[in-house]
C-alpha cells in the first residue's frame, strides 16, 4: 500500500473537548513531540480567531521542525465579498503557516439552513477562498464538512464540492464526518465511490469523530478505500467524544496493514508521546486505551501470565515492546537510570554525582512518583532533585512556616448581618510566610486572588529583599489533578505549575494529599530553579 500522510489536528481539534485547555507553551512543546513522533502535518489552531492562536503560529516559526509542516485551520470566504477583502482568508495568509486548511460545506442541507446560502454560493465561495490562497503561494487542504451525511442526501452536490475544491488548486480533499453518525462499512463504500468519481489523481483524507465509538475503525476503513491522509488525535482527544485516535491509528496501519507512517523508533516512542500528552492536558493516562495503556498488555489470570512469560505471542496481539509499553506497570519514562545519568551530564555534574548517586537519584524519583509526583514534564523539579543530591548544596531559601486563612466574607466588615446587596462577595485569602535565607528569617504576610496566589505574593515579598529580580517571574499555569482516585477527598493531588521569565519556561510539581502543600513545593521549586538559574 501507498504511504498514508498524518494529519494530527490535537492542537485544534482536540482542544475542542470540554476539560482541554493548551496554554502556548503546551502546544508549542506538543508541537515539537508531534514532529519526532513522525507526524506531517500538525494543525495548530485557528488563525485569527483568538490572541493565543495568532501567539502560537508566530512563534512555532522559529521550531525547528524535523519533519512536519503547520497548518492553519479558518473557514471559506462569507457569502457574497470578495475573497481578498475576507478577514478569515487574510488571517490564514497572516498565520504564516506552510499548509491552510479550509473548511466548507458539502452539504446540501447545511449550505441551505445553517449557512443560509444558495448552492451556487457555496461552491463559488469554497472555489474562490481556494484559488486566492493558492495564489498567494501557499498549500492549501480542503476539509469538507458533513460530508458524509451531505452524500447520502445529495451525492452530486457533496462531490461538486470537492471538485470545485480540488480545480481551484486545493492538495487534498478531506472527506470529515462532522458529527460522527456514521458506521464504517458506510465510511468505507462512500470513500470507494469518491475515489472512483474524482479519479486516480485525487488526493483523499478521512476526518472521523468518535461519537459511534468507531472513528478509528472508520478512518481505517477509508485507507483500505483509498484515502492518503488520515486526521485525528492523539489518544482521542476531540470535540465531544472526541476524533479518531492517532495513537491507535499509526499503530493500526504500521503493525497491521504494512503501511510504513513512522520509523520502528518512532513507533517505540508511541507509549511515552501518549503518556505525554496526557500529562500536559491534565489527563490521566487510560490505563485500558488499546496499544499504550498500562492494562493494555496486563495479565490478570494467572494462566495467562505464565503463558505469555513463556511466549510473548501466547496471550497478546503484538510485543508491547515495539510500541514502547510493557508488561509490568512502569511510572514514567524518568524513572529508567539512563535518562538520569543523562540528565546529570547536561547539568555537568558527573563529577560530582557518581554512579551510586545516579542510582539513589533514580529511586528517589521512583518514591516521589509512588506519592503522586510526576516528572514528564516538571523538568525544573527533576533538576532541583538531582542538585539536592549534591554533597553540601545549599538551597538558596528554606520555608520554616507558612500559614493560610480563607475566610469567606459574607457577613459585612462589621459583623452586623447578611450582606443584602446581593453581589458576589470574593473570599478572602491571606498567607503568612516564614522563610530563611543564609542565616536571616523573613515573615511576610500576603492577601491573594486564592490561597495558592496569596502564598505566592507571600513568598516572594519575603524573597524580594534579597532577590529583586524575583519579580520578574510570572506563574503561567497551574494544573491541578487527584492522583489516587478512589479515596475521595483525601485522595492525593498533583499540582504542576508553569513558569516563565522573558527568557524561559519551565515546569515544577508538587503531590500531597493537602492541596496547599502540593502547591507550596511546586511553588517554592519553581522559584528556587529560577535564583539558581539567575541569581548565582
Ligand atoms: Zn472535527
Amino acid at each position: 500500500m501507498n504511504r498514508v500522510e498524518l494529519y494530527d489536528t490535537t492542537l485544534r481539534d482536540g482542544t475542542q473537548q470540554e476539560g482541554i485547555s493548551l496554554s502556548v507553551e503546551d502546544k508549542l512543546a506538543i508541537t515539537e513531540r508531534l514532529d519526532e513522533l513522525g507526524v506531517d502535518v500538525i494543525e495548530g489552531g485557528y488563525a485569527g480567531a483568538n490572541p493565543k492562536d495568532d501567539e502560537y503560529f508566530r512563534r512555532v516559526q522559529s521550531l525547528e521542525l524535523k519533519h512536519a509542516v503547520v497548518s492553519a485551520f479558518g473557514n471559506t470566504r462569507r457569502a457574497n465579498i470578495d475573497a481578498a477583502a475576507d478577514p478569515t482568508l487574510k488571517a490564514l495568509l497572516d498565520s504564516g503557516a506552510a499548509v491552510l486548511t479550509l473548511v466548507g460545506k458539502a452539504s446540501d442541507y447545511q449550505v441551505r439552513d445553517v449557512l443560509a446560502t444558495s448552492l451556487e454560493e457555496n461552491l463559488a465561495m469554497i472555489a474562490d477562498s481556494v484559488a486566492y490562497l493558492k495564489s498567494q503561494g501557499r498549500r492549501v487542504m480542503f476539509d469538507a464538512e458533513h460530508f458524509f451525511d451531505g452524500y447520502k442526501a445529495n451525492s452530486e452536490y457533496a462531490l461538486q464540492a470537492l471538485k470545485v475544491a480540488m480545480e481551484a488548486g486545493a492538495e487534498r480533499v478531506i472527506l470529515c464526518d462532522t458529527n460522527g453518525g456514521t458506521l464504517p462499512g458506510e465510511v468505507g463504500r462512500i470513500t470507494a465511490e469518491v475515489k472512483a468519481a474524482l479519479g486516480d489523481e485525487a488526493q483523499i483524507g478521512i476526518h472521523t469523530h468518535n461519537d459511534t465509538d468507531t472513528a478509528v475503525a472508520s478512518a481505517i476503513a477509508a485507507v483500505e478505500s483509498g484515502a492518503m491522509q488520515v486526521q485525528g488525535c492523539i489518544n482521542g482527544y476531540g470535540e465531544r467524544t472526541g476524533n479518531a485516535n492517532m495513537v491507535s491509528m499509526i499503530a493500526n496501519m504500521k503493525l497491521k496493514m504494512g503501511i510504513d507512517v513512522v520509523s520502528d523508533e518512532q513507533l517505540a516512542s508511541l507509549t511515552t508521546l501518549s503518556n505525554y500528552v496526557a500529562e500536559v492536558v491534565n489527563r490521566r493516562p487510560s490505563p485500558f486505551q488499546p496499544y499504550v495503556g498500562t492494562s493494555a498488555f496486563a495479565h490478570k489470570g494467572g494462566l495467562h501470565a505464565a503463558a505469555t512469560e513463556r511466549s510473548v505471542h501466547s496471550y497478546q496481539h503484538i510485543d508491547p515492546a515495539i510500541v514502547g509499553n510493557a508488561n509490568s506497570v512502569v511510572i514514567s519514562e524518568l524513572a529508567g537510570r539512563g535518562n538520569v545519568v543523562r540528565r546529570i551530564r547536561e547539568m555537568g555534574f558527573e563529577d560530582v554525582l557518581d554512579r551510586d548517586d545516579a542510582t539513589k537519584i533514580v529511586q528517589h524519583v521512583k518514591d516521589k512518583e509512588a506519592l503522586g509526583y510526576s516528572y514528564e514534564v516538571a523538568n525544573a523539579s527533576l533538576d532541583l532533585l538531582i542538585r539536592r543530591a549534591i554533597p553540601n548544596y545549599e538551597p538558596l531559601f528554606e520555608l520554616v512556616d507558612f500559614m493560610v486563612v480563607v475566610e469567606n466574607r459574607r457577613r459585612t466588615s462589621f459583623g452586623t448581618g447578611w450582606r443584602t446587596d446581593g453581589k458576589e462577595h470574593p473570599m478572602l485569602s491571606e498567607a503568612t510566610v516564614k522563610v530563611s535565607v543564609g542565616h536571616e528569617v523573613r515573615h511576610t504576610a500576603a492577601e491573594g486572588n486564592g490561597p495558592v496566589d496569596a502564598l505566592d505574593r507571600a513568598l516572594r515579598k519575603a524573597l524580594r529583599e534579597f532577590y529583586p529580580n524575583v519579580a520578574n517571574v510570572r506563574l503561567t499555569d497551574y494544573k491541578v489533578r487527584v492522583v489516587n482516585e478512589g479515596t475521595g477527598t483525601g485522595a492525593a493531588v498533583r499540582v504542576v505549575i508553569e513558569s516563565a521569565d522573558e527568557r524561559e519556561v519551565w515546569y515544577t510539581v508538587g503531590a500531597s494529599t493537602n492541596i496547599l502543600e502540593a502547591s507550596w513545593i511546586a511553588l517554592a521549586d519553581s522559584l528556587e530553579y529560577w535564583l539558581i538559574n539567575n541569581e548565582t
